[in-house]
């Protein structure tokens, strides 16, 4: 059985952790990297040349700083993306992102490693390497140099598991789509009840939606085929950011297939504290310092807070109707206005004229938070989300329950199981107006009814995913059991 103890470790390795180039993929590194740290690990932790620039912009150089306490011990490093040079204010095209960092990936790890190994002065050469599940292909140029090498998807266990069935989705003819009408048609409602460890009442329109395209050598059907079927078994392990309770079914069908899977999550304060290395931070944006002050000064459980994540983009209409909505609403609103999410507006989109009065100081708006900071202050009651991973992961984290408007990708599955498997959540239609906006979120915001069920089930799920990390949890022995592991490859 797993000791919940950290356990001594004989030699010191060295990890070096890369993470996908994206806001959701570094900063669970991050903490995996803080975690590691703080048990011993010499770390080496690798950015984009961009990223490294616009952490550099938001944070300055302390952002990479491990002071006196990580000296010698928590280095970054950085390798190109593959795109060619642009400016910093826009969020990366991920699908451009993708496919240029397959292309120059490969080598740019493979020097990375030599060069660190090189490196001498007090830097040991690297022991074991955990690259993001979006960069399989690390998982290869490792074990060519003779490493131990982990792939962390920071996606959720149901997101990674119907990924691992893409292959069959293929094989069984449901992807690609015959034609355009299957966006539309009610195709989208077949059932899929042949995925071991999914959801009862899954439909097609609940998988990452990768999957709607018409084109048979799709790029991100492609990729994520390969993922799965070629790189994950080729690795020594799968690590996951979320917990037992929360997703056994599905965990236990991947653990089917790939028994050395770690779930560490939720990847929290309990297992990098935000005063271990507190310099040392990933968020590509500057939060805006108004959010604590303002959220102090409201009632407990009052606040709706609206957050689309990192790369979500919407049009000038739709921030129009959730203007318009929030407005109406009458709760106080916290909304994060991200300066490049709308990018269709002659000069960006603006709050429309009348608004400012109509919301009569109730609300604010602002470029970036610091996330987790608003989810757990007691003035948020609710969180108006696109459901990414690690949104719907602090939120639950939080005791927040959600109003869940996904976007793309995995994002429709964690909505799925937020509403139907976890009772935290209530879905709202894409195409949503501001009469949906306001009464959904005046009946996310109520003392009674369904508002009120998802912030009781929320408030469950608090007290299993602290469960989970504390010592003796399931994702703090998983850590453990990591740690033993790979410091075990060390010696
Ligand atoms: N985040 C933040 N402030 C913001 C918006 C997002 O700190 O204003 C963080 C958030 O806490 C989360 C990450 O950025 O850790 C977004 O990841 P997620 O998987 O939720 O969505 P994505 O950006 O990948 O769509």
């Amino acid at each position: 059985m797993a000791s919940s103890e950290p356990q001594p470790i004989p030699a010191k390795p060295h990890v070096l952790l890369i993470p996908y180039p994206a806001q959701g993929h570094v900063n669970p590194f991050l903490k995996l990297a803080k975690a590691l740290h703080a048990r011993g690990f010499h770390v080496t932790f690798v950015h984009t040349e961009y990223n490294h620039g616009r952490l550099l912009r938001a944070r300055g150089p302390s952002a990479f700083d491990a002071g006196a306490g990580g000296e010698g011990g928590f280095r970054f490093e950085t390798i190109p993306d593959g795109l060619p040079p642009s400016d910093l204010d826009a969020t990366q095209d991920i699908w451009a992102l993708c496919e240029a960092t397959r292309r120059t990936g490969p080598d740019a790890v493979r020097g990375l490693v030599e060069r660190l190994n090189r490196a001498g002065g007090g830097v040991p050469p690297v022991s074991c390497v955990v690259a993001d599940g979006a960069m399989g292909y690390v998982v290869h140029v490792a074990k060519e140099m003779g490493l131990p090498a982990y792939l962390f998807f920071t996606p959720s266990g149901c997101g990674y598991l119907a990924y691992l069935n893409f292959d069959q989705l293929v094989k069984r003819g449901y992807v690609p789509f015959k034609d355009e009408s299957c966006f539309t048609d009610g195709y989208l409602d077949t059932p899929v009840d042949w995925i071991a460890g999914l959801l009862p009442g899954a439909r097609l329109r609940d998988l990452p939606t990768f999957i709607r395209t018409t084109d048979p050598d799709d790029t991100m059907v492609t990729i994520n085929i390969k993922q799965c079927e070629l790189d994950s078994p080729a690795a020594d392990g799968i690590l996951l950011n979320t917990f037992d309770a929360l997703e056994r079914r599905a965990l236990d069908a991947i653990r089917a297939r790939l028994p050395n899977t770690f779930t560490v999550g939720p990847l929290g304060p309990e297992v990098a504290p935000p005063n271990y290395l507190p310099s040392l931070t990933s968020s590509l944006w500057r939060g805006d310092d108004r959010c604590a002050v303002w959220l102090d000064g409201q009632a407990e459980g009052s606040v709706v807070y609206v957050n689309f994540g990192s790369i979500t983009v919407v049009t000038c209409e739709q921030m129009d109707e959730f203007a318009w909505g929030l407005a109406a609403a009458g709760c106080p609103f916290l909304w994060v206005v991200r300066p490049d999410m709308v990018r269709d507006g002659d000069g960006g989109w603006k709050l429309p004229e009348g608004w400012e009065e109509a919301v009569d100081g109730k609300g604010i708006t602002v470029g970036w938070c610091d996330q987790e900071a608003v989810l757990e202050h007691p003035a948020t009651g609710g969180f108006l989300s696109h459901c990414g991973w690690n949104s719907t992961l602090e939120s639950l984290r939080a005791g927040v329950p959600l109003l869940c408007w996904p976007f793309f990708s995995e994002q429709v599955t964690n909505c799925r199981y937020a509403c139907e498997e976890w009772g935290v959540g209530m879905e709202m239609p894409r195409e949503v107006g501001r009469g949906e906006v306001e009464a959904a979120v005046r009946e996310l915001m109520a003392k009674e009814g369904r508002g009120a069920a998802a912030r009781r089930k929320a408030a469950e799920w608090k007290e299993k995913a602290r469960e989970a990390v504390a010592p003796g949890g399931s994702s703090h022995d998983n850590l453990e059991r990591f740690v033993q592991e790979v410091a075990g490859a060390t010696t």
